[in-house]
């Protein structure tokens, strides 16, 4: 048989969709609380600029750093957040934030060299860091902790090896969120080494206090050349299968990722360009519409599980995801199949119960699930009953 490369015939399917492609071809219904899809239309003027891109784009190639017209609509929305610093050479696109962070560790990765990442989290930061030949270094955050990495734990885990650290806020899978102390004493960390810092800030437009939180480039303005903020339109504004992402960086590394997209992709397609760079320079309240309905959806979510005391449940400040820990029913069987982990949990629950639920330990949280509640009310609001009920028929 002809070789295929060890690293990639080794290299799982990403887990979480994995899941959508069963339960895409499950036959029987589910309710699916288990994917991050937003679950919101992305608004009449992003549809508008992406046919009137169909109609007069030559269609032909674009730029590989991205369309002018996409650079400038990112600065505006940059500067709306406070982010000041940065112009066009700063800046490069990519097929949304996934593969721009396969670019970024791919250009940034040194022999010998780690990747810093707080857990629990998504792991396809993984898979992408063992893709580029960077160890990762997990560092766990409990839910004592608050799910977060404090700036004391950032200091002992740092070494010469780290290359770069990520912080996700707010943080998929457990919707936390730094807040602007906690960010100016890890800024403090942070100069006192030599590492970059990548801001995974997909879910920026949900943090539930309705604010654009607190973002690390504002409060350290300084550490600009070391900072890589990476956007997407995915979550945002609703458009997680137009794939556009677009990150601003030192112009070294903006570059480096331009020569990537120039020998790989080409260039991010001009028409879902053109609808994310109406994306972030038009009018955003249908995301804030989207952020209050996810809210409505936690408080819902959240007092349905309320009836089963044995579940401990982190309240989110962003996101819309809930990591519920479901540790204390283990040992419980249903149907003569005992539950020991998480997996056999959210299996059990699909297979009975028609629920779909990502179980924690993908995203390195034994122990718990993750319940995305971006759905409609009633299927969120469904979706826990059966959850609750599947709990009280364990024995
Ligand atoms: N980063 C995080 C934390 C995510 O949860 C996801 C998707 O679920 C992504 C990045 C990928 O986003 P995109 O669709 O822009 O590739």
């Amino acid at each position: 048989m002809l070789a295929i490369s060890a690293d990639i015939n080794n290299m799982r399917f990403c887990p979480i969709l994995d899941i959508v492609r069963k339960i895409r071809e499950s036959t029987d219904p589910v309710i699916d609380l288990s994917v991050g899809v937003p679950n919101f239309p992305p608004a009449q003027h992003i549809i508008d600029a992406a046919d009137s891109a169909v109609r007069n784009h030559g269609l032909g190639y674009g730029p590989s750093q991205g369309e002018d017209e996409l650079l400038t609509a990112y600065l505006k929305y940059l500067d709306s957040l406070g982010v000041r610093g940065y112009s066009k050479n700063n800046l490069a696109v990519g097929l949304g934030a996934k593969h721009l962070l396969f670019c970024v560790l791919r250009a940034i990765s040194q022999p010998g060299g780690k990747l810093l990442i707080p857990t629990p989290c998504w792991p396809t930061y993984f898979d992408i860091a063992s893709l580029v030949g960077l160890d990762v270094l997990k560092v766990p955050c409990t839910m004592e902790q608050q799910f977060k990495l404090s700036a004391k734990v950032l200091e002992e885990n740092l070494s010469d090896q780290v290359t770069a650290i990520i912080l996700n806020s707010p943080c998929n899978p457990t919707g936390a969120v730094y807040t602007k102390s906690e960010l100016m004493e890890i800024a403090q960390v942070i100069r006192k080494s030599k590492v970059w810092v990548i801001l995974d800030d997909v879910y920026q437009k949900f943090f539930h206090d309705g604010s654009d939180g607190e973002n690390f480039l504002a409060i350290a303005p300084d550490l600009i050349d070391r900072v890589v903020k990476i956007d997407s339109v995915s979550k945002s504004f609703g458009m997680p299968g137009w794939r556009v992402g677009i990150l601003a960086a030192e112009p070294r590394l903006a570059l480096a990722v331009t020569k990537l997209n120039s020998n790989s992709v080409s260039n991010v397609p001009p028409i879902t360009s053109a609808a994310a760079a109406s994306a972030f320079a038009g009018d955003q309240a249908f995301c804030n519409i989207a952020r209050v309905r996810y809210q409505e959806n936690k408080i819902a979510l959240i007092s349905e599980l309320k009836h089963e005391s044995r579940l401990r449940i982190f309240n989110p400040s962003g996101a819309f995801y809930l990591l519920v820990d479901v540790s204390a029913l283990f040992g419980l069987s249903f149907g003569g199949r005992i539950i020991d982990d998480d997996p056999t949990f959210c299996s059990l629950l699909l297979e009975h119960h028609g629920v779909a639920v990502v179980p924690g330990s993908y995203f390195e949280a034994d122990g718990y699930i993750r319940i995305s509640y971006s759905s409609t009310l009633e299927n969120v609001l469904a979706g826990a009953r059966r959850l609750v009920e599947f709990t009280s028929a364990l024995n």
